[in-house]
């Protein structure tokens, strides 16, 4: 379903024209996707503020029944996109094709709402963006952190510094996708240390499923000192 990238190089990309990597239709300059296809990634417009799950039923406090129940470690979760089709298929192809390209086109849609949020005054900016690490030996098969990649991305985008080197991953974990929900929070507890902190930091990562790796970096963020932990992801399962 990928259209392969026509610009490897600054000079096919001045030959070649943009071609959306879902449809291949021709795209804007510089940009992955058409307008057509960016315009239909499904959005979640409601949602838990604090968790960002997409929910209509919350309580008073607009929380959902979990948080309610049991808050995470952050405090204010954003994530644009559901994990439906095609945004599953472009972080697959992000994380696991070696498709870096499509960070960009990810990392926009989590720029473009966050902007609209602090424009509107429900949100307040970050002071610094922390990708979530990858293991060393992880990092070295996979070639890149898709993370930190689209922190780059969101970071250019609306003028926040990206601090990639503060927190490492000091256990290799488990996939947390072969994982239940139980043992999730136990496969990634004290698998983070962060060496320092920003006041106000956004933890990026690429998709939230049920939260266990955001809340573990949260919680070493906090043990560094950050007061307010913001978490942005593509995308909430
Ligand atoms: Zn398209
Ligand atoms: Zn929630």
């Amino acid at each position: 379903m990928f259209v392969s990238r026509p610009g490897q190089g600054a000079l096919a990309n001045l030959l070649l024209p943009w071609r959306c990597a879902l449809c291949a239709g021709p795209a804007p300059a510089g940009r992955e996707l058409c307008e057509g296809c960016e315009a239909d990634l499904p959005r979640v417009e409601q949602a838990c503020p604090r968790c960002a799950l997409a929910s209509a039923v919350a309580d008073v406090s607009g929380l959902c029944v979990r948080c309610a129940a049991q808050p995470p470690r952050f405090h204010r979760a954003l994530a644009p996109l559901a994990y439906d089709y095609p945004v599953d298929r472009l972080l697959l192809g992000l994380k696991f094709g070696r498709r870096a390209y499509l960070a960009r086109a990810l990392a926009r849609q989590i720029a473009v709402r966050a902007r609209e949020e602090i424009e509107r005054g429900r949100l307040d900016a970050p002071d610094a963006l922390v990708p979530v690490p990858l293991h060393p030996k992880r990092l070295a098969r996979r070639g890149f952190n898709q993370s930190e990649e689209i922190a780059r991305f969101v970071g250019k985008a609306i003028g926040v510094p990206v601090r990639a080197g503060i927190c490492r991953r000091v256990r290799h974990t488990k996939m947390q996708s072969q994982l239940s929900d139980e043992d999730r929070r136990a496969n990634v507890a004290g698998a983070f240390a962060c060496s320092d902190a920003p006041l106000r930091p956004a933890i990026i990562d690429d998709v939230i499923t049920t939260g266990a790796t955001v809340d573990a970096v949260a919680g070493a963020l906090a043990g560094a000192g950050a007061e307010y932990l913001h978490v942005w992801a593509v995308a909430r399962a």
